[in-house]
């Protein structure tokens, strides 16, 4: 009886003539979580892919279980047992995995998509219950059973199995394309990160570090964050780039529009790294509201200064339903350690809630002769981390 792993796919199924596209790039997903694996061993079959597991530990299979939770565009999966084409063999192979579960009830739930095969579902379903009965002499309870055994018969295929995982679902990493994720160490740009990988994005990560002190302390923290994130996709980059030499030389001629010059400087160097990373789509953590960067009137202000798609997809969310996620994705305890950034020392008291476009771009002429050279500086020292 050899074992497998049986993935169901969450909306693969839906795209049509792409589909081929979208599978191969959830097996490439897969295979990078498991470098070791060998590939001859994931296939496509019906709508699954199918990885032959034989002689993993109850450790492994841990460890697997865990890692694929976390790979987008996976609806469930099974470790399964292959059996014979026979109800007999089904019921024999069903019978053997029962074996080592304690249960009253139990019903039998037959998925056929090889359509030669002579029976319909249903009726498998009656003729394996049936031996299974005869066997346990346990109860058949359709509607709230203890233990379900589940019969997969596709083409050249049969698997046997007693439980569904469920999977994290949206689409695989990658198949949307690439963006960058302006990454602070806060709570919400992490699930901004996350909100998009499950829409297939792949996520390059991009943090300004400007501390004024234990910069150190701060920088491992937000690697920690990726790390934690890269589970999600594999592969993951980040630029970190030094912004306290900007901020010092800026902030504090700025005024109340400090932090709005900072966001767009933010942002202008966002593009020029996604030039060099040969993508058009920012992705941030703001929500309305939220603090007084994030009013309409001045995330409108930010935006100007780029030529990019700029992706808000915490726009609509509430503090706690972010922190929710956050927590849900082992990201909440990472960024809740307390850090200080220099520019929390010298920030405005009112800092401005509706920018005046024109004021704002008045005052970076004004700076812009200075400052060029520094952004060109600090874009020279970004520090890029790879993740496996
Ligand atoms: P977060 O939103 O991540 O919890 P925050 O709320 O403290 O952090 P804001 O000042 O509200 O951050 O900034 C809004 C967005 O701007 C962040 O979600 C993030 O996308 C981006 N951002 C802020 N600070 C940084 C930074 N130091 N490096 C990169 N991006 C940043
Ligand atoms: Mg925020």
């Amino acid at each position: 009886m050899k074992e497998y792993l049986i993935c169901h796919y969450a909306e693969i199924g839906l795209k049509g003539n792409n589909r081929g596209f979208f599978e191969n790039q959830l097996k490439k997903n897969i295979r990078n979580s498991w470098p070791d694996f060998d590939f001859e061993k994931i296939k496509t079959i019906s709508k699954r892919i199918i990885l032959e597991i034989d002689g993993l530990s109850v450790e492994e299979k841990i460890i697997w279980q865990k890692k694929l939770k976390k790979i987008f565009g996976i609806a469930y999966f099974s470790f399964a047992r292959e059996s014979k084409a026979t109800e007999k063999a089904m019921a024999q192979t069903g019978l053997k995995l029962l074996a080592e579960k304690d249960f009253n009830s139990f019903c039998v739930r037959v998925q056929r998509s090889d359509k030669d095969f002579p029976f319909t579902s249903i009726e498998m379903e009656k003729r394996i219950g049936a031996l299974i009965l005869k066997k346990t002499k346990k109860k058949v309870d359709l509607k709230n059973p203890d233990q379900i055994l589940f019969v997969e018969i596709i083409k050249g295929h049969v698997f046997v199995y007693l439980e569904k995982i469920l999977g994290a679902g949206g689409l695989p990493v990658g198949t949307a394309g690439r963006a960058i994720c302006l990454l602070s160490d806060g709570i919400d740009s992490p699930v901004a990160a996350w909100q998009m990988m499950k829409r297939g994005l792949e996520i390059i990560f991009l943090h300004f570090s400007s501390y004024s002190k234990d910069e150190a302390l701060a920088l491992n923290k937000v690697k920690k964050i990726v790390k934690e994130l890269n589970n999600y996709q594999g592969q993951s980059k980040l630029y970190l780039i030094p912004f306290k030499n900007w901020q010092q030389k800026v902030l504090k001629r700025a005024g109340r529009y400090g932090c709005l010059l900072c966001k767009r400087t933010m942002l202008e160097l966002a593009e020029r790294i996604a030039q060099k990373e040969k993508c058009f789509t920012l992705v941030t953590g703001d929500s309305l509201g939220q603090v007084a960067s994030q009013t309409l009137e001045n995330m409108r202000a930010i935006d100007k200064i780029v030529n990019l798609l700029i992706l808000r997809p915490l726009i609509g969310f509430n503090k706690q339903e972010i922190i929710n996620l956050a927590q849900k994705i082992n990201t909440y305890n990472l960024s809740i350690i307390p850090t200080k950034f220099y520019c929390q020392d010298i920030l405005p008291p009112h800092p401005i809630t509706r920018a005046n476009l024109e004021q704002l771009i008045k005052l970076e002429e004004e700076i812009e002769i200075e400052t060029e050279s520094i952004k060109k500086e600090i874009l020279s020292q970004a520090q890029i981390n790879i993740f496996h």
